[in-house]
């Protein structure tokens, strides 16, 4: 989009994108979701398998509780209603990975149903709608580089094979890229949240499609939708929508028309490419499981799925901006994670000072783990530290200026503010005598800005920085401010 010409850009802007994402997320039980195999990522090829997850004859699939408890959490978590009864379905397709030759899947009666995701829009925040959460079990993975045969022939991995996933789909309520990847960034954040999974996209965990159509604005009616896959990461979520209205745009502007079909990503080339016309879901004739009984859910294994949740981001957001008076924005920026907000909340209760606890976690902690490419559970400082140092601000024992020092110095040695200001010396002058000099000198050695002062510049700023100069930043710059004011209109 960045390099459309003017010309292009409006006649872009003409157009109106609709967007719909389906997210396949692999859950964190300890086992896969009809047998006892281990549920666990880069182990040896196949060697997480038995006769049912490889689909021998005669082997029977038994539906495992924990993969039931992590999908209702997904489903509780972003609102959606639980079905008291749902139906396992096979969907019938042939790839290699499948030994089956189906998927065990839901399709007419999912788990659950109807749920949200907030994310920001016009300055407010929107609930972008869930149509479904259905669970199902992954295929296994072909496997075609990494082996001395790799030339001659792919190989097949099944550990995979049987892993419990879940499919979370939106209603077309995203009108942009960046929509998009709010939504990822906001879905990923409550699944984190509940502990449903690990969320890591390079391992698979989190995988996402997208359909995409446009219509002229001011319209009704959909246009002809297309759906991409391969996308594995955000940045390239948003990327192939980009590039892919653009293209449904020209098609349209040129007096084609778009086929329903299915497109691959490619992100080294940046562009899409058809991989086959769109499948209708009657392709898979699709029919209930008839090796599982319907899936029956108590009220009270939903209650006590529900009780076990902790806050979620939604909430946390809202409950920062009214308890502790942060900024909308802030707020959404520090729930992003449990671990920040557990954080942010530690400092700001042990210091009594919210809005510097947000300033500090936003800017200097973040922006530090981001330089190092540290978890926060491996940041030096310590949030308790950090809320010592606010006070040591907060009582005039040192200057802002002075603390952002101690703080690199924290971050470095992991010593506590107190020990550092006083083994460098870094107290923050106070006393006016010893202020007074530095004043003078500043005063006497600048004589034109003292005249520009005289004639009614407010330059006084530009003083109290020299002195803090002077004095290394440990003056206590409102008394500097005011000893400045009594010098100059003398
Ligand atoms: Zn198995």
């Amino acid at each position: 989009m960045a390099t459309a010409t003017p010309a292009a850009e409006g006649i872009l802007a003409q157009y109106e994108s609709v967007i719909g994402l389906e997210v396949h997320c692999q859950l964190l039980t300890a086992t896969k979701i009809f047998c006892g195999c281990r549920n666990h990522f880069g182990d040896e090829p196949n060697t997480n398998v038995c006769p049912v997850c490889l689909g021998l004859p005669g082997a029977l699939p038994v539906l495992s509780r924990e993969s039931v408890t992590l999908a209702m959490r997904a489903a509780l978590s972003t609102h959606c209603t639980v079905q008291p009864v749902s139906i396992f379905a096979r969907k019938n397709y042939f790839y290699p990975d499948l030994p089956k030759g189906y998927q065990i899947s839901q399709y007419e009666r999912p788990l659950a149903t109807a749920g949200h995701i907030e994310i920001p829009r016009d300055g407010g925040f929107f609930k972008v709608r869930l149509n479904r959460i259905h669970m199902e079990e992954d295929a296994g993975k072909l496997v075609h580089e990494g082996f001395g045969w790799s030339r001659e022939k792919s190989g097949v991995d099944f550990n995979r094979g049987g892993v419990p996933l879940i499919e979370i789909v939106t209603e077309p309520d995203l009108r942009s890229s960046q929509e998009a990847h709010d939504y990822l960034t906001a879905l990923k954040a409550v699944l984190l949240y509940a502990e449903v999974s690990d969320c890591n996209m390079e391992e698979g965990s989190l995988r996402c499609d997208a359909n995409v159509s446009v219509r002229r604005r001011g319209t009704e009616p959909f246009g002809t939708r297309v759906e991409i896959k391969n996308l594995n990461s955000f940045r390239n979520v948003a990327r192939a929508i980009d590039h892919e209205i653009v293209r449904q745009v020209r098609v349209i502007e040129s007096g084609g028309a778009l086929v329903q079909e299915t497109r691959l990503y490619n992100a080294d080339r940046d562009e899409t490419i058809s991989m086959r016309s769109k499948e209708e879901a009657h392709d898979y004739r699709y029919f209930p499981e008839p090796d599982l009984p319907p899936l029956t859910v108590s009220s009270s294994w939903i209650d006590e799925v529900r009780r076990s949740l902790p806050e979620m981001p939604a909430a946390k957001r809202e409950r920062f901006v009214s308890a502790y008076g942060v900024p909308d924005y802030d707020a959404g920026v520090l729930t992003l994670s449990r671990d920040v907000a557990d954080y942010f909340e530690t400092v700001a209760k042990a210091s009594g000072n919210a809005k510097a606890a947000s300033n500090w976690v936003m800017t200097d902690v973040l922006r530090k783990l981001k330089d190092d490419d540290r978890a926060l559970s491996a940041c030096p400082v310590k949030p308790e530290q950090l809320a010592e140092m606010i006070g040591l601000i907060d009582k005039g024992t040192i200057s802002g200026k002075i603390a952002k020092d101690v703080f690199e110095k924290m971050w470095t040695t992991g010593d506590a503010p107190g020990a550092i200001v006083e083994r460098e010396g870094l107290l923050q002058v106070s006393d006016e005598g010893a202020l007074q000099a530095a004043v003078d000198e500043v005063v006497a050695a600048s004589a034109p800005q003292v005249a520009q002062y005289k004639g009614g510049k407010d330059n006084i700023g530009w003083f109290v920085g020299q002195v803090m100069r002077k004095t290394g930043g440990k003056a206590n710059p409102q008394i500097v401010n005011s000893l400045l004011k009594k010098k100059l209109d003398e």
